[in-house]
Order: C-alpha cells, then structure tokens, then sequence
C-alpha cells in the first residue's frame, strides 16, 4: 500500500512536472507569441519592463561572438529605457544536423529549447544562433516572433573574416543591430513613423542606404562592400521612431 501510494505520489509528481513543461513552451506564452514589431514599446520603454533578458541558445561550433554580444548591449543601452539592465544568458543545444534549416524548423527548435518568457516586470528575448544556413537564400538573420530573432552562424563564419571580407565582429554585431531594430519596431513595424522614411518597395525597412535598417545592409556587409566602414547606424529618422515610442 505504501509502495503504491509512494508510486500514485510520483506519477502525480511527474504529471505536474510534465504539465509544468508545456505550460512553458511558446504557444502557452502568448506575451512571447506575437507577430514581429508587436512588443516594441515594451522592449523601448521602461514603463511595463524594467529589465530585459535576452535568452541565447547556440548550436556546436556556433557560440556567439564576444565582442558582438557587448556591441548588442551597449546599442540596446543607447536606445532602451531598462532601470534594471540587460541580462544575456547563453548555452549550447544539440545540433540541427541539417544544411539548410526552415522558419518552421527555428519555430520548432525554439518550442524544445526556450526557457525564459516574460515575467513580472522582465521582458524576455530568444536569440537562436543556427549551424545550418537558411531555406531562404542570402539571409544571415531573421526576426520571426515579437521577442523571437534567429542568426544563421555558419552563414556569418562563411562571409565574414576572410580575404575582402568583413570582420566576424562586426559582420555579427551589424545582423543582431538590424534584427533587434525590426523587434523595436522598425521601419512602420509597430513602432510608428514621426515621418515619412519607409523604403515602400522592400518591406518595414529605412529608404537612408546608410541607415542601420536600410535592406541591403546585410547583403552588402555579406558581399564585402562594406568591409573597411564601422557597423552602421542608425539614422536620424529611426532615432525620432524609437524614441517617440518610449525609447531614448
Ligand atoms: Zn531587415
Ligand atoms: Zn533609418
């Protein structure tokens, strides 16, 4: 009877455990299920979260850059109001063991791996560094959720450091800024316009092509024409947005 009992303690021990899980996953954190641009006043103000967390998990080989990680931050504490500070937090998972990797693919990594979501007064960003290249051609980033970015870190090692190519650095820290600049709502992507700067032919980016957040930033760091300027920045126009939206 005991032994049974013991046995009933721990089959409800492990369905609590078990129900706990899936209450943690995406789908459960609707805060941290929404489309991207959704949570940008939260990321820009410090109104409803005083801290931010960025949650990154890499796959083998594929650890982010230092140097990159402090550029990220030292960027978000330029434009974020966060009274608590930025906290990142990394680990490594196991490996895709694919080439390629699709949005459904990301979406199900993060869904098996995703531990921190937004809590009390934290809001909770998850940064995927992948060790395959993306379904989509030419791609080195992508911000797929409201608090959700993906990096595709062989494409970054591929493209950067070599012969009239980009420091890994910098090729690195410039795909986290612009990625991280979609999640704070630009361009017209939750964060609204104080004028007019969208570029209309290529979708929620800044028509500046010195801009941060202008669409072949990435591709021209990738071809190497921007090897020898610094990670661009953002322009006036983005600045006005954010800081419009509860930035600084
Ligand atoms: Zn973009
Ligand atoms: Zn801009």
């Amino acid at each position: 009877m005991k032994l049974l009992l013991f046995a009933l303690g721990l089959i409800l021990l492990l369905n609590q455990c078990s129900k706990k899980d899936v209450k943690s996953t995406v789908a459960a954190n609707a805060a941290n299920n929404k489309s991207v641009g959704a949570s940008a006043k939260d990321i820009l103000s410090g109104q409803t979260f005083t801290t931010l967390q960025i949650e990154i998990v890499f796959m083998p080989g594929y650890a982010p850059d230092p140097t990159a990680l402090n550029n990220l931050t030292a960027f978000l504490n330029m434009l974020i109001n966060k009274p608590g500070g930025i906290q990142i937090t990394q680990r490594v998972i196991e490996a895709s063991g694919k080439t390629t990797i699709t949005l459904d693919e990301i979406k199900a990594i993060e869904k098996a791996n995703r531990i921190t979501f937004n809590n009390g007064s934290n809001i909770s960003i998850f940064i995927l560094y992948a060790d395959a290249t993306y379904s989509t051609a030419n791609i080195v980033g992508t911000a797929y959720r409201n608090t959700s970015l993906a990096i595709f870190g062989k494409t970054i090692v591929n493209s950067s450091g070599g012969l009239n190519q980009a420091s890994r650095t910098k090729f690195e820290t410039t795909v986290l800024e612009h990625e991280f600049g979609h999640l704070m709502g630009l361009v017209d992507l939750g964060t609204p316009m104080q004028i007019n700067h969208l570029d209309a032919a290529n979708d929620k980016h800044c028509n500046n092509a010195s801009c941060l957040m202008y669409f072949r930033t990435q591709s021209n760091m990738m071809s190497g024409l921007l090897m020898s300027s610094p990670v661009p920045e953002l322009d006036a126009n983005c600045r006005n947005d954010l800081r419009a939206n509860g930035g600084k």
